[in-house]
């Protein structure tokens, strides 16, 4: 047995497993990160991080990595996808930071991917292993160990730890072992994505704010990424994927998405048309956590989307996922208790923030598609209600 006292197992080497690594070793834990993947890597879209995240990142050191490649909207502007009409506008930029004290950005997930890992491999903050995947967790009270494919040469039998972290993500090996083993929710709804080079766009096409178009059951969200260079787009619809829900990255036929679209304004129209190339994203969660028992068990803990996969109508998935390794890494630190009970206070202090933003998240997306007289009626609360309705001080403040 090869147990080290202060270890911690990370399973998946996403935005969630990175930032555990990170905040669990800038705490004295040695954290050993197995993904799954060859290398690292992340699909070619887009992320929205909130002041919540933003403070986060800031106070783990990145701010000045960061500012190299992220994107700061102006505003996040919703406009109605037929008239083209401003619904509401919520101010960002400096707002942010004067309300909430940290900014609001978007960013190439790779781009956000890459900060991270450049951040754990000069810190030293953990020791990374490609291509390895854990087949068994065995929890035996004073430790955990864990049997797989690919582990190093080292471990050839069993890796042993203090404690095991999974944040394997939506499709998680390791929740199977806190959880009955229930597979993640289809939602009926399938996201296109897609990215666009800024100078491919007509200046007025072009913008500098977090756009959300929403209609009848279908909605847009379009903003910069690469500190300006991509327009990056995401466009909801309902509808069912013809391949693997598991898939995240599949082919998508532009005249599909023009029929479940319908008619739209000739602004939203026009970017549409510029995309080169469709890829699409079939959307799952699962129900709003019901308790801390969904996020720890003993010594195995859950983080980001294997704990609480939600659907992107906050733009907080990932944001939620690294306020959880902020936490973990504190709730790590308390070395005056026993390992399962500082996981059981990780869990107490995250399930229920979690599960307000995977129920927001549900209600947004009705929200966004109202038709008839519901439509009429949120219309008309933003218009009276302004601001105020688009702004979210328990989120943006932070936990
Ligand atoms: C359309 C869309 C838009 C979104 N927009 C936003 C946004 O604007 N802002 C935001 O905050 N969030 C957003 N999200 C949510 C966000 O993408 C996710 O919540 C986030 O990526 C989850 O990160 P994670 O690290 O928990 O999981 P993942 O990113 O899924 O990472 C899991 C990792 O674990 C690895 N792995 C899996 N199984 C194993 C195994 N058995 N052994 C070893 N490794 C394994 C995988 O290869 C992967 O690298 C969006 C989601 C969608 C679908």
């Amino acid at each position: 047995m090869n147990a080290v006292k202060n270890s911690i197992l990370i399973v998946g080497g996403g935005i969630g497993g990175l930032t555990a690594a990170l905040a669990c070793a800038q705490k004295g834990a040695q954290a050993r990160l197995i993904e799954r993947a060859r290398a690292f890597s992340e699909v070619g879209a887009g992320i929205q991080m909130g002041p919540n995240v933003t403070r986060t990142l800031f106070a783990w050191g990145l701010e000045k990595s960061l500012r190299d490649v992220v994107f700061t909207p102006k505003r996040l502007q919703v406009r109605d996808t037929q008239s083209g009409a401003e619904l509401g506008v919520l101010r960002l930029g400096q707002r942010s930071v004067d309300v909430y004290g940290a900014p609001y950005f978007s960013v190439h997930r790779a781009d956000l991917h890459q900060v991270l890992l450049q951040k754990v491999v000069a810190s030293g903050a953990a020791e990374l292993n490609l291509n390895c995947q854990i087949d068994l967790i065995q929890d035996h009270g004073d430790h955990v160990a864990v049997t797989g494919q690919g582990l190093p040469a080292d471990f050839a039998e069993k890796l042993t730890a203090e404690a095991v972290v999974g944040a394997d993500g939506l499709w998680s090996h390791t929740r199977h072992y806190v959880l009955p083993q229930t597979p993640p929710r289809e939602t009926g709804l399938l996201a296109y994505r897609a990215l666009i080079s800024t100078q491919d766009l007509p200046e007025k096409l072009r913008t500098a704010d977090v756009n959300i178009w929403i209609g009848p059951k279908v909605h847009a969200v379009l903003y910069p990424v690469r500190r300006g260079e991509f327009l990056n787009v995401v466009v909801i619809v309902q509808g069912r994927a013809s391949e693997p829900l598991e898939d995240w990255d599949q082919s998508a036929h532009r005249h599909d998405l023009n029929l479940a679209m319908g008619p739209l304004h000739a602004d939203l129209r026009g970017v549409l048309d510029a995309v080169g190339n469709w890829r699409l994203w079939p959307l799952c969660d699962r129900p709003p956590l019901s308790g801390p028992q969904e996020m720890a068990k003993g010594r195995i803990a859950l983080l980001g989307d294997a704990a609480h996969p939600m659907r992107p109508f906050m733009a907080q998935g990932a944001g939620m996922a690294m306020e959880d390794a902020a936490e973990l890494a504190t709730c790590w630190s308390r070395l005056d208790l026993p390992l399962p009970e500082r996981w059981h206070l990780y869990a107490k202090a995250r399930w229920a923030r979690n599960a307000r933003v995977q129920q927001k998240s549900i209600r947004n997306g009705q929200i966004f598609h109202m038709s008839g007289p519901l439509k009429w009626g949120r219309d008309m609360a933003m218009k009276v209600m302004g601001e105020s309705l688009m702004d979210v001080p328990w989120l943006y403040a932070g936990p």
